[in-house]
């Protein structure tokens, strides 16, 4: 290895990058030169990549110098190396959804998400596993469900947090009252010492050499501070700072080992990343809970409900009480407000409480534990409130109040306006018995300061969340500070945790010292010198830390700015400003956005990470194939966020760096459903692109793809020459290399004869509007062309239905289906021609608007291209005319589904045939995105004998023309490959239902099975 270059250590965190990358220039280029030579991990260094590393769930930013992804566990080892010869500091991270800055700094970031995640050991008698640091907690509890195991400290970012992350925060659970925090269920670790030593860490007893040294060291130190630890350790279960110095002397409720023996491990654990760097850890696992029960206590006042937690918290026999969770008025009010959650949360109330608290046990069996609702209603009559309890059994029921619990607070999270709700006193903890007094205390701190805050989470443990509503561009900072001292001082008061879940990163170490006083706070010091004597890791952490309100580390700093744009679509909804006390926006287009309200959409993404989910639901498709932080929503919207403020350099909206950042993003609208915030990058990517054509025009494949519907009918009088290219493999080489389209795919059908001209059918314009059961069916350019049988087939089952039926056409006297086709818009939007589009959407309007005046249902097939003129219709100036159109446009299923309720679909039931065939159904993205699906679920049922089963998918990775494109044919069959073609695989008999154009298009090309859309099946089983 080469010699060591110039220090970046010494480099206090707070200078600004450009300082630090300035004096380090040669030491960045040599660090990326030496990582590159000696490992196979991904190095990334340019500025976009740094950007999208410099920010966690916290309110900070930090540029590192580089960003390193290791290909393997001891890449981790090799990246030390090379730090240490260059005196870089080191930041590790997991899933980046720390809320305190953990993950922010200066120095090399070390992603151990993407491949150090492997499980090493899963012994089922002892009830253990040996698992990488960047393996996800769902994961890991989904292969262990097969043993009737689980890890059991279930963070609320169970699907993003890294059991690594979770070490390095000590985190805590729900149902931490039950199951303790992370220095409760870690049994051993392996970690490098920055010396590049790798050491065993477990059992003091048992330990040797190096890890022995320092257990006699920290024995030591800990002896010598016997009496400061007993006086200034708060006795509460949930503590998380500084480092666990009080494993010699436990303060903790809860034991830290089973025997009250020392294990050194749990001195790594909350130490964020700042002593060592995990290899690997030994968790201790614990059954999977048999079943559970939930009592919901209605209080009349939030008062009362923090004074019962108290009592609550002694229900139950050992381990029966899992969680007593918060849920409070705001909360109750906004998920009333929702529609899809208001019948849930109403079957959870009693009259109108301030306060509900989630009451679960869990046991063997229901009648087990089914008793302890009784004694729970029993001391809510002693307390005062009879008949206060509602009791859930069901437990389907009670899955669906957490869920509502979890989106309550997403809604919370998704206020417009700069000012936002900020984590910084989020999880004190206070001991049960002050926990009103303290909540009280809290509450009138806020007032005085001009805002409020809202409370949820977990009152058996006395950490409540609340994040006080912060403008950090204009007042915030200081408003921080002061709430903080004053939360600070109540801590005091009520002997509890200043940073009792989160951490203490960068808005909570400075607090360390006030926590535990001067002669404790130097052991930390000197625990740190033994280990890290290079301060190599994590410098400026929980030892030496930077005042929490230095805005030169925050995201949105007073300086900060946004470069003024002129974009093509609205995003005045974004550009408002809020109340902190009401919550209550400005109206839309006064907040001040030199971006006209784009900046302030982007800047919604308070890097939570939920869209680094791989559950149910769509987001983030391309994260889900890649584990690339670049190919995620996250990712884009802070590159994005860089790019409009002027962080990555001049003209970055329109650079390479942003679409390549984009490139994968299909569009799905995932995020626009699944965010908590909303962020809606599928639109965003239409904003860009469109600054993008403005200034570098199209590409020629990009111009056939936008203008495909122009063409259409031109083309398809030359379909036995066009459709050659899927039968001559030459052919299609050649349009690979001439367009870049895949040869590998094969391309959709031209036919001759199309729907858009087989002559008359329907009844005209004037029929319709006369009609007394009248419906309009919009034929999109793809089914026109190249599947005519589904349309025709939507047309039949209307028919058969009873409707009479019009043919949108651009003739308004028009009536037949080659009146001239309609078109959307969709395929011009996608490649970022808005005027395009909006050209198109304006003459879809003015064929539309008198059928939608008279309230007659539009009719489309396709979802992506009906679903626009509901989605960005409604952004791109069309007026009153596109709202009117817009809430008369229906998809074919949510038609049926909302005739069927009305009673209207007898006549079309009585002519279909039973069905004797399984029915796998795909939702296509934006079917889901706008809630579409059960209602294809529900009509398939409409046949005798159907019983759907919908297939659990992300995007099927076609998406428009994403999957033709050369470059994204592999990972588009990746997209498939992940749940949607195993299910067919796995189902070789059953017909699959799909409503989307290119998802059925993928289904061929995947699995060589045909499939068709609801319209079609519904006319198949016609009598
Ligand atoms: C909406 C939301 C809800 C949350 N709910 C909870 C909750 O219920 N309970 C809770 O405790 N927390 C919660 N958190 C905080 C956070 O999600 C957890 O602390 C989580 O465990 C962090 O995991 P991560 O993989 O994202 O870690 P990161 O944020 O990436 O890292 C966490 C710390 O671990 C260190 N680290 C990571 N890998 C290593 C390694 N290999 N070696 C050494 N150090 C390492 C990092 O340097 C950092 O200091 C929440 C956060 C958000 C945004
Ligand atoms: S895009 Fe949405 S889900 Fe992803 S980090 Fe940002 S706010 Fe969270
Ligand atoms: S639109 Fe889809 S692919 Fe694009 S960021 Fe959102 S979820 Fe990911």
């Amino acid at each position: 290895m080469n010699a060591p270059l110039s220090s970046l250590a010494q480099v206090h965190p707070d200078q600004a990058y450009e300082q630090v990358s300035r004096v380090t220039h040669e030491v960045a280029g040599e660090l990326a030169r030496r990582l590159r030579q000696h490992t196979q991990g991904d190095v990334r260094f340019d500025a976009a990549d740094r950007g999208r590393y410099a920010t966690d769930a916290s309110i900070y930013q930090v540029m590192p110098v580089g960003v390193f992804v290791p290909r393997h566990v001891d890449e981790v080892g090799v990246a030390l190396d090379i730090c240490r010869q260059l005196d870089v500091p080191i930041v590790a991270r997991g899933g980046g959804t720390s809320q305190c800055g953990q993950t922010v700094g200066v120095g090399l970031v070390i992603d151990h998400s993407k491949h150090v995640r492997q499980i090493l050991e899963v012994d089922p008698q002892a009830a253990t596993a040996v698992v990488e640091p960047g393996l996800v907690l769902d994961h890991l509890n989904a292969e262990l469900k097969k043993h009737g195991l689980w890890y059991p400290v279930d963070v609320s970012t169970s699907g993003q947090a890294t059991l690594g992350g979770m070490a390095g925060n000590n985190s805590c659970g729900s149902r931490s009252i039950a199951y303790g925090n992370m220095v409760h269920n870690v049994l051993g670790m392996q970690a490098w010492l920055s010396d590049g030593s790798l050491l065993d860490w477990g059992p003091h007893a048992q330990s040797i050499g190096r890890a022995r040294d320092i257990g006699d060291f920290l024995a030591k130190l800990a002896h010598r501070l016997a009496p400061d630890i007993e006086a200034h350790w708060p006795k509460v279960l949930r503590r998380v700072a500084g480092y666990n110095l009080d494993i010699f002397h436990n303060q903790n409720p809860r034991p830290y080992t089973a025997d009250g023996s020392v294990n050194l491990a749990h001195l790594l654990i909350g130490s964020e990343g700042t002593l060592a760097l995990t290899r690997q850890l030994k968790l201790q696992l614990s059954p999977l809970p048999g079943t559970k029960v939930l009592g919901v206590v209605n209080f009349p006042s939030f008062h009362q409900a923090m004074d019962a937690a108290q009592h609550i918290v002694r229900l139950g026999g050992p381990g029966q009480l899992m969680a007593v969770e918060l849920v409070d008025r705001t909360m109750i009010e906004l998920s009333l407000k929702n529609p899809a959650f208001a019948p849930t949360v109403r079957t959870a109330l009693i009259g109108e409480p301030d306060a509900v608290l989630l009451v679960e046990f869990a046991g063997n069996r229901k009648a087990e534990i089914e008793p302890l609702l009784d004694q729970l209603e029993e001391l809510m009559g002693d307390l005062g409130l009879p008949h206060s309890v509602v009791k859930m059994v069901d437990d389907q029921a009670q899955k669906n109040l957490w869920e509502v619990r979890k989106a309550g607070l997403n809604i919370m999270m998704s206020l417009r306006g700069d000012g936002k709700p900020v984590s910084f006193i989020e999880d004190c903890a206070v001991p049960l018995e002050h926990l009103a007094e303290y909540t009280a205390a809290l509450t009138e701190v806020f007032e005085r300061h001009g805002t409020r805050g809202t409370w949820y989470a977990h009152a058996s443990v006395g950490t409540l969340h609340v994040r006080p509503i912060l403008d950090m561009r204009r007042d915030g900072a200081p408003k921080m500070r002061a709430i903080a001292e004053e939360a600070s001082a109540l801590v005091r008061r009520f002997r509890g945790a200043y940073s009792g879940e989160h951490g203490d990163g960068l808005c909570r170490g400075e607090w360390i010292r006030w926590q535990y006083g001067d002669a404790i706070h130097h052991a930390l010091r000197d625990i740190k010198a033994e280990l890290d004597p290079l301060n190599l890791l994590c410098p400026g952490r929980i030892v030496a830390p930077p005042r929490m309100d230095d805005t030169s580390l925050m995201r949105f700093p007073p300086s900060y700015q946004v470069i003024p744009i002129q974009p093509a679509l609205d995003w005045s909804a974004w550009n408002v400003q809020n109340d902190p006390r009401t919550e209550a926006t400005s109206a839309p287009g006064s907040g001040g956005d030199p971006a006209h309200g784009l900046a302030k959409a982007v800047e919604m993404c308070n890097n939570n990470g939920h869209c680094r989910k791989f559950d149910a639901g769509t987001m983030c498709p391309s994260y889900r194939v890649t584990r690339d932080e670049k190919h995620l929503t996250r990712g884009r919207a802070n590159t994005l966020r860089l790019a409009l403020s002027g962080q990555l350099g001049p003209d970055a909206l329109t650079s390479d760096e942003l679409v390549d950042s984009l490139s994968l993003c299909v569009g799905c609208k995932g995020c626009k459903r699944e965010c908590p915030t909303g962020v809606d990058m599928a639109r965003m990517k239409i904003e860009v692109l469109h600054q993008v054509r403005q200034k570098k025009g199209l590409r020629l494949r990009e111009r056939l793809v936008a203008t495909l519907p122009d063409y259409a009918r031109h083309a398809a009088r030359l379909s036995g020459l066009l459709n050659l290219r899927n039968q001559l493999p030459w052919l299609a080489t050649l349009t690979e290399r001439i367009l870049g389209i895949s040869a590998r795919r094969s391309l959709p059908r031209w036919e001759t004869h199309h729907f858009f001209n087989r002559g008359t059918m329907g009844v005209s314009a004037q029929e319709v509007l006369a009609s007394h059961q009248p419906v309009v069916l919009f034929v999109d350019t793809f089914n026109g062309h190249f599947e005519s049988e589904t349309a025709l087939d939507a047309y039949r089952v209307l028919s058969a239905a009873g409707y009479d039926v019009h043919i949108a056409a651009k003739t308004p006297a028009g009536h037949g289906a080659n009146q001239g086709h309609l078109c959307c818009g969709r395929t011009y939007l996608s490649n970022g021609l808005v005027e395009q589009a909006r050209a198109k959407a304006r003459s879809l309007l003015t064929a539309l608007k008198p059928f939608a005046d008279k309230g007659i249902a539009i009719v489309g097939l396709e979802p992506s291209c009906l679903l626009t003129l509901r989605d960005e219709y409604s952004v791109m100036g069309l007026g009153e005319d596109a709202d009117r159109v817009a809430r008369h446009s229906l998809l074919l299923e949510e038609f049926l589904a909302r005739e069927l309720k009305a009673g209207r679909l007898e006549a079309l039931k009585a002519r279909l045939s039973t069905i004797n065939q399984p029915i796998l159904v795909h939702g296509h993205c934006h079917q889901k995105a706008f809630g579409v699906v059960p209602d294809v679920m529900e009509i398939v049922r409409l046949l005798p004998g159907a019983a759907p089963r919908l297939i659990e998918t992300s995007c099927c990775g076609m998406a428009g023309s994403f999957g033709y494109e050369q470059e994204h044919h592999e990972i588009s069959l990746q997209m498939a490959e992940l749940n949607l073609l195993p299910a067919l695989r796995s189902s070789p008999d059953a017909l699959v239902v799909a409503d989307g154009t290119s998802c059925r298009h993928q289904i061929l090309d995947g699995s060589q099975r045909h499939a068709i859309h609801v319209a079609s099946l519904l006319a198949r089983h016609l009598r």
